[in-house]
């Protein structure tokens, strides 16, 4: 292979190459930014929001210190919390769960799907107890779960449909982005999500100003009409001004890096063709922004310690399903068994926009050797 990166090897994630295609405009919002002292709300922070809310195709949203508080914030306005249940799929990173615990509330983990691996309605509705108050959906690696079986199961049983799209910016299920379909949408801007702040950040996108307004009210130290008028027992969790600005520019460039991440994965696909490998399932009706690439390995840690020689970083994503974590797993028996062999064979390959396809085709064919070496294919 010519490249550079193939003397070096191939990261992860190059955050630096998407950074420097954008440099002077970062450099302008931080400057504008401080100019104005506008650090905890204001200009900066309005137009995210409001570019945020139009680009999910909803009418309100509030920016918030991170994903995890996105959906913490979201439960607790919504006065879920001390004897609910709420129904989190196994597979998932750990913030879904937390943030479920912290609102006094108790994760209830079901499978999924083991095609998608993604939650799956059928199971969600066996799930369904006199204490379920809602669904989180998690749109994990980029891609959506049935929203329109899972919107009929909480219309069913009168459960609220959070999603979980802090991996699915932009992505859509039937023509609609990911935030559009529940009662609200929550988003990070962890800086390897697809949409990345240079910090943390997260945000709520919902149609509802009641509930937009009290998940405001709760980031804000539960303030009401004026800054001393405090009504709730809130916290402090706002995005700020510097991260709203950043935002903002690498809004501009979301669409545009989502189509290189679906020419990566296009480049996996037709180069898997000679491989033998489980891939994860896309949904037809789903439009995917592909986060990450997982494929299914046996012999994991082998596979990923031979392509770490060969200069090929990989990712786990995640290696402990949220049930088997010492901090969940209290009272819960279950086995959940698709989750769990995931857990067990799930590897993401490098994934990012600036991946070319002779990468890909370097990545897969160092893939190729080493599981015809160590036996890994599924
Ligand atoms: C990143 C992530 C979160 C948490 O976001 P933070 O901003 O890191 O708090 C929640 N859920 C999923 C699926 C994530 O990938």
């Amino acid at each position: 292979m010519t490249t550079a990166r193939a003397a070096t090897g191939i990261p992860f994630l190059d955050l630096a190459a998407m950074h420097a295609e954008l440099q002077a405009d970062l450099r302008a919002r931080f400057d504008a930014v401080v100019d104005a002292s506008a650090f905890i709300g204001g200009e900066h922070v309005e137009e995210f929001e409001s570019a945020w809310a139009t680009y999910c195709g909803r009418r309100h949203c509030v920016g918030v210190a991170n994903g995890t508080d996105a959906i913490l914030l979201t439960l607790r306005a919504l006065g879920i919390g001390r004897g609910d249940e709420v129904i989190v799929p196994a597979n998932t990173f750990v913030a879904t769960a937390e943030a479920v615990t912290l609102s006094g509330a108790v994760p209830r983990f079901v499978d999924v799907d083991a095609r998608t691996l993604l939650v799956d309605a059928g199971t969600v509705s066996a799930a369904v107890t006199p204490q379920t108050a809602a669904i989180v959906a998690v749109h994990l690696y980029g891609a959506l779960p049935d929203m329109h079986a899972l919107a009929d199961v909480a219309r069913r049983y009168g459960l609220a449909l959070i999603e979980d799209a802090a991996q699915a910016h932009g992505a859509e299920f039937d023509g609609v982005r990911a935030g559009g379909h529940g009662v609200a949408g929550c988003f990070s801007f962890y800086p390897g999500k697809n949409l990345g702040a240079l910090g943390d950040g997260g945000a709520v996108v919902t149609d509802d100003p009641v509930l937009s307004a009290k998940i405001r009210a709760l980031g804000n130290h539960g303030r009401g009409s004026s800054h001393f008028d405090h009504r709730l027992v809130g916290t402090n969790s706002r995005l700020d001004g510097l991260q709203a600005a950043f935002l903002s520019t690498k809004l501009d460039r979301l669409d545009v890096w989502n189509d290189e991440r679906r020419r990566v994965h296009a480049a996996y696909v037709n180069a898997f063709d000679e491989v033998d490998l489980l891939m994860v399932a896309v949904d037809e009706r789903v439009r995917a922004v592909h986060h990450l690439e997982v494929v299914r390995v046996r012999n994991r840690a082998a596979v990923r310690a031979r392509l770490t020689d060969a200069g090929v970083a990989t990712g786990i994503h995640y290696p402990v399903p949220c049930n088997r974590h010492d901090a969940f797993a209290q009272g819960h028996v279950e086995a959940l068994p698709v989750a769990e062999r995931a857990a067990d064979e799930v590897l993401s390959l490098p994934m990012y926009p600036h991946l070319s396809d002779a990468e890909v085709a370097h990545v897969v064919d160092r893939l190729s050797a080493v599981l015809d070496d160590v036996g890994g294919s599924g």
